[in-house]
């Protein structure tokens, strides 16, 4: 670990050792205030996470991301790959959600909202404790021979986190093939459906390679999120952060002695107890500063806060600050840059709702037959054919749909059946045929606005191209 006034912590990462092999980190339990909060936002975030492809909404699975049949429910609302736009929208709007949040406030989403952080730090490692014990018995059992107990241990350990990664995969498929679909399977049985039981195998297999042995290294050297703290943070920020001009004072941090009038030898607050290091599951010593490694979890901050109870110095070395305050003791303000952000972030929200609302039920497609010209027919008559999709974005049942020539008069007919029944969230494809007479056209190439109706209503206009013969222009 660096000393003071070294900077050599720059040069490695904390997880490597000297040979650039994988340092294991073994994280004292934390234990305090923002640990406890912290269990609390991750124990309700899990009940959401596991309970969200259970809800329904009007039929809709509340959250649903059917990448393979491209149907997507957010809050229960239904996204086609006709709405793709608005999916674009919602993606800008996390991203400068993202942002603005981390200007402000760091990586606060890393320590309190990501799976990864909450399934990692409060469900695998508290298991882990509950098995290995805090970081000295865990250390004491990594150093041990294969015994009956190390074994007996492993066993049980490797076993939970194998059936703990085989549920997530579960719900992880219950979000990607809803969650009806899962629960079919799994009672036809799981040989039935060799293919998504091999699937859910090798997502168990990824999801506990992570949890069982990743771990930091996703928010180290994998997530892009952490690699975007350089460019997003600024002095502003409000990041987990030890308070140096407190910590150090003139005459630097120092072992504390029993006793000691401390405010009068000059030395800093930090008593180089080492506990914030021995906590941090990233293996980092925060007092070098923000570094990339910190997910902003509080670990830290809890262990120096109860060092500072212990040696009776106020809490708060290790403390939600930005380094202006530490600096210069100014408050958090809102600055330029963030009033930016949270422009776009209106602009873009504003957006949404807009085209939320003058999002139709229905999507409909009407597309000439590739290379087919038109037809004469008697009586001056031109005929095109086309192909239609019609897609119900509804959960309900759509009858006796229809379509009419709002632009021209002529007829439409369809190859099979001139009504149409469609099912909800389902979609009809067929062929039809226009037929306009000649004389009604403007030109070689009309366009038709087409309507759709249900039982006589207008549920959707469409437009499409018509062909005629040139010497009608
Ligand atoms: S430095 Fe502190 S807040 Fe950052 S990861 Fe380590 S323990 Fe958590
Ligand atoms: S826990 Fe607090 S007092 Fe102890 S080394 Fe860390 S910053 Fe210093």
């Amino acid at each position: 670990m660096a000393e003071q006034g070294q900077d050599n912590f720059r040069d490695t990462i904390g997880t490597l050792n000297e040979e650039g092999k994988r340092a294991w980190v073994f994280p004292k339990k934390p234990d305090g205030k923002w640990y406890d909060y912290r269990k609390y936002v991750s124990y309700g975030l899990l009940a959401f996470l596991f309970s969200a492809p259970f809800i329904k909404i009007q039929g809709n699975q509340f959250l649903m991301f059917n990448v393979l049949e491209r149907r997507f429910n957010i809050f229960g609302f239904p996204f086609w790959p006709q709405d793709f736009h608005l999916f674009v929208i919602m993606m800008l709007i996390g991203v400068v959600f993202v942002i603005l949040f981390t200007v402000a406030f760091g990586r606060l989403f890393c320590g309190w909202i990501c799976p990864q952080t909450i399934f990692m730090e409060m469900v695998f490692r508290r298991i882990e404790y509950w098995i290995d014990g805090d970081r000295g018995k865990q250390i004491r059992l990594s150093k041990m021979p294969w015994n009956a107990e190390k074994i007996k241990k492993r066993i049980l350990k490797w076993f939970i986190f194998f059936i703990i990664s085989f549920l997530i995969a579960n719900v992880f498929l219950a979000y990607l093939i809803g969650s009806d679909q899962l629960l079919r399977y799994i009672i036809d049985g799981p040989f039935k459906h060799t293919s998504t039981l091999i699937s859910l195998l090798i997502f168990t297999g990824v999801f506990y390679f992570i949890y069982a042995w990743f771990r930091e290294q996703v928010c180290i050297i994998a997530c892009p999120y952490g690699r975007l703290q350089g460019v997003l943070l600024d002095n502003k920020s409000i990041v987990v952060a030890y308070d140096h001009k407190r910590g150090e004072k003139e005459a630097g941090r120092a072992k504390y002695k029993k006793n000691e009038d401390r405010p009068t030898t000059g030395k800093g607050d930090c008593i180089d107890c080492f506990q914030c290091v021995h906590v941090c599951p990233t293996g980092i010593d925060i007092r070098n500063g923000t570094q990339l490694e910190c997910v902003n979890c509080t670990a830290c901050i809890d262990a120096c806060d109860h060092m500072m109870e212990s040696v009776n110095l106020p809490k708060g070395l290790i403390r939600y600050a930005s380094e202006e305050n530490i600096e210069k003791k100014k408050k958090f303000t809102y600055s330029p840059r963030l009033k930016g952000y949270t422009a776009v972030l209106g602009i873009l929200i504003a957006l949404l709702i807009g085209m939320l609302f003058l999002r139709n039920d229905i999507e409909a497609r009407i597309l000439r037959l590739p290379g087919q010209l038109y037809e004469r027919k008697a009586d001056n008559i031109i005929s095109n054919v086309y192909t239609f999709k019609l897609v119900n974005k509804t959960i309900d049942d759509i009858h006796h749909v229809q379509f009419k020539l709002l632009s021209h008069k002529g007829t439409i007919k369809l190859v099979s059946n001139n009504m149409l029944d469609i099912d909800g969230q389902g979609l009809a494809e067929g062929t039809l045929f226009i037929e306009i007479n000649a004389s009604a056209l403007s030109g070689d190439k009309d366009r038709l606005e087409i309507g759709i109706y249900s039982d006589d209503i207008l549920i959707e206009t469409t437009t499409t191209a018509f062909l005629g013969p040139r010497s009608y222009k």
